[in-house]
């Protein structure tokens, strides 16, 4: 079993940006300003939009965030989100998802200006995602290609299972493998909660990307010899030997794959830190395409 150590390769995309920060100031160009907009008081997603301003910090890029009580009206959330999209000094923004439950996430997102949507959620940036053009990758998806990348696994012509269909990472992801592109050219297959035969797809998988949020789910038998797993699911489990009184645990019982498995992405420590990576990537992105 050899580990894909997401977070030795997102301080390699980190640095990368770094330096590009570090050229535009001296080319008196620009420094790029993430946002990030907050409603309510979601432990997990604190600590998501916490880590995303920490690692502008590390970057070198400004920052802000934008909190709300969760007894904000969606109408007011839309014009707080206007006056994110006409700061000309803000390059980027994302609103950290789920919205409380009265607010309709899909209207929320379209009213994010395109040229600042470095989640790649707008319907715009999404179409062209899976027309592929040029645009905002969403993050998720977009570390997991990169890392795929910077370990070298070989996609063309494998039987790729996307477990999850979710609108950020198991659509996307399952549309950018199937792509004709390198590091696309898979055969890819979507499970979800109706499929009926899962294990018989996995086993005959050479890579599966699991987004379930199902904890230890994939266990060894489910799995083929010498293959590729990438473990996007992150679930709190209660763990009273742990200060905080929880660990977090991925998709797939790593102690069951570890005979198996070819190579796997840890969990903590492996899509999680890419996708922050990714963001801030793609955050630069706006900022030069705006110079
Ligand atoms: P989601 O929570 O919206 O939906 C889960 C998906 O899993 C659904 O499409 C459902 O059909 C499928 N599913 C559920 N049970 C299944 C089963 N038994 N068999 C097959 N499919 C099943 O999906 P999401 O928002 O993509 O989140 C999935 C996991 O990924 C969560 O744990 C989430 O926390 C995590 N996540 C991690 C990152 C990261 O950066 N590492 C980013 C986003 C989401």
């Amino acid at each position: 079993m050899k580990i894909i150590d997401g977070k030795k390769v997102s301080i390699e995309v980190l640095d990368e940006i770094k330096s590009s920060v570090e050229n535009r100031a001296k080319n008196s160009l620009k420094i790029p300003h993430l946002a990030a907009i907050l409603v309510g008081d979601d432990g997990p997603s604190q600590t998501y939009v916490n880590s995303k301003i920490k690692a502008c910090d590390r970057v070198g890029f400004k920052s802000s965030l934008f909190k709300y009580n969760d007894s904000i009206s969606e109408q007011d959330l839309i014009s707080e989100i206007q006056k994110v999209n006409n700061n000309d000094d803000i390059d980027g923004f994302i609103v950290q998802l789920p919205l409380p439950k009265k607010i309709n996430q899909e209207k929320i997102l379209s009213q994010v200006d395109p040229h600042k949507d470095v989640d790649g959620f707008h319907p715009i940036n999404y179409g062209k995602m899976a027309l592929g053009l040029d645009t905002f990758l969403p993050a998720t998806p977009a570390g997991i290609i990169e890392l795929i990348k910077r370990s070298k696994i070989q996609t063309e012509g494998k039987k790729c299972l996307v477990i999850g269909r979710s609108q950020i990472v198991g659509r996307p992801i399952s549309i950018l493998l199937s792509q004709s592109k390198v590091f696309g050219n898979s055969t890819v297959t979507v499970a979800h909660s109706k499929t009926i035969n899962l294990k018989e797809l996995c086993i005959d998988s050479d890579l599966i990307i699991s987004a379930i949020g199902s904890p230890e789910f994939i266990k060894g038998n489910m799995i083929k010899k010498g293959s590729t797993i990438i473990d996007v699911g992150i679930t709190r489990v209660d763990d009273s030997s742990s200060n905080k009184g929880y660990r977090i645990v991925g998709d797939v019982d790593l102690n069951s794959v570890s005979d198996s498995v070819g190579y796997i992405t840890p969990v903590p420590g492996g899509v999680g830190p890419m996708t922050i990576a990714m963001l801030l990537q793609n955050t630069l992105k706006a900022c030069s395409l705006s110079d």
